[in-house]
């Protein structure tokens, strides 16, 4: 992991600075790795929205509820955050060539950068990972190798070739660089909130690279002394076709088992074993915060409800943490006045074939009498 001289960065810049600068996650330059502003690889992404879910607040019952939309950033996810930062790194190492093992968001955001930095990108995903990442992998450039397994299985891959090439692996927490980038999702979270932090922040976890990166960035912030208070309660989301988290958080284990037969409408989320499950679990617990199960079926209905209530189109990962957030109401887990954030971590326009089962169109004659009702 990145360590830095926080005294330095201390009094080398302050809030009052900041809220100067432009409204992207390289506002947080000092606490980034690179060291040459040159290297840095950027399409303005970060300081995406947080937004009030006051629709949903009251047919839930809870009034402080917040939603950060990560669907606004650049390929249509937060992967971007991990791209962004990692390319600018390879970029000032002299990397020529990255791999990476993706269930599909990840490739097109690595790919989008690579374009950018000219560095070649190898990536390889699962056959059924969603087509428009695929296409939108390819169109920018990377080379897409599609196969009959899952993200762990194109980990392997990765590895192998890697070894055998020379390239360098991009792979989740293979390098400590992607794990900064999406660290930006933390600091941006406090300083929206005004140098706080919300009481309980609900993320999706597959690799979980935001939900430890959120809490190094309230970490290296209470150091610095910039926030204060316990920090917030991370809970990990993840479908029951895919739990591994989960049941080690509810096991009391250290460690993940890989998940046997994994399958979830949550591409984002169709990781059996992450690579770190130690850091993910230690970071709940550390966190006093929990990890807990949604169905798919559910999903489907949260993505509806999200749309048609508020005019956010989550993708499914995102409003998984909608569903997880009336799960721990009920529970009273979570207390009536804590302000509850839930992460949208990327836009549902990169998922349309699961639209595709709720969308509706009017008959020629239904489209004629809803007219004449009208009139
Ligand atoms: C990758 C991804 C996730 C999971 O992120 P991790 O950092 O691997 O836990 C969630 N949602 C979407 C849309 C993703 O692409």
């Amino acid at each position: 992991m990145v360590t830095y001289d926080l005294s330095a960065i201390n009094s080398a810049v302050t809030k009052e600075d900041l809220s100067k600068r432009p409204f992207n996650m390289w506002r947080y330059r000092e606490m980034l790795p690179i060291e040459n502003e040159k290297n840095i690889i950027s399409l303005q992404e970060g300081f995406t929205p947080i937004i009030d879910l006051s629709a949903l607040s009251k047919d839930i019952g809870h009034l402080r509820l917040y939603l950060k939309d990560e669907g606004r950033l650049p390929t249509g996810t937060f992967k971007a955050r991990g791209a962004s930062v990692g390319i600018s790194k390879a970029k000032e190492l002299g990397i020529r060539t990255v791999a990476i093992p993706t269930a599909g968001n990840a490739g097109g955001a690595w790919a989008t950068y690579g374009a950018r930095a000219g560095i070649e990108v190898y990536s390889v995903m699962p056959f059924d990972a969603p087509d428009v990442c695929k296409h939108e992998t390819s169109t920018l450039g990377a080379h897409v190798y599609l196969v009959k397994g899952l993200i762990s299985d194109a980990g392997d891959i990765v590895a192998d070739a890697c070894k055998k090439y020379g390239w360098f692996s991009i792979a989740t927490f293979n390098e400590p660089y992607r794990l900064e980038g999406k660290k930006t999702l933390g600091l941006e979270i406090a300083e929206q909130f005004g140098w706080d932090f919300p009481e309980v922040i609900l993320y999706p976890c597959g690799g979980g690279v935001g939900l430890v990166g959120i809490w190094k960035a309230y970490k290296e912030l209470r150091d610095m002394g910039w926030v204060d208070g316990p920090g917030p309660r991370m809970v990990a989301v993840q479908s029951d076709g895919c739990a591994p988290v989960v049941r080690s958080f509810l096991n009391g284990s250290t460690t993940c088992e890989k998940w046997i037969n994994a399958e979830t409408i949550a591409d984002g989320l169709r990781v059996p074993k992450p690579l770190a499950d130690t850091l993910i679990l230690k970071t709940i617990r550390e966190s006093n915060g929990c990890a807990t199960t949604v169905s798919d079926a559910e999903i489907q209905n949260a993505i509806i409800r999200l749309a048609r209530k508020e005019g956010i189109l989550a993708c499914p990962e995102g409003a998984a943490t909608l569903l997880a957030l009336e799960s721990l109401l009920s529970s009273e887990w979570i207390n009536k006045n804590d302000r509850v954030l839930l992460l949208n971590t990327g836009s549902g326009l990169k998922y349309s074939e699961l639209m595709e089962e709720s969308a509706h169109f009017l008959e020629e004659g239904e489209f004629i009498t809803n007219i004449q009702k009208n009139e």
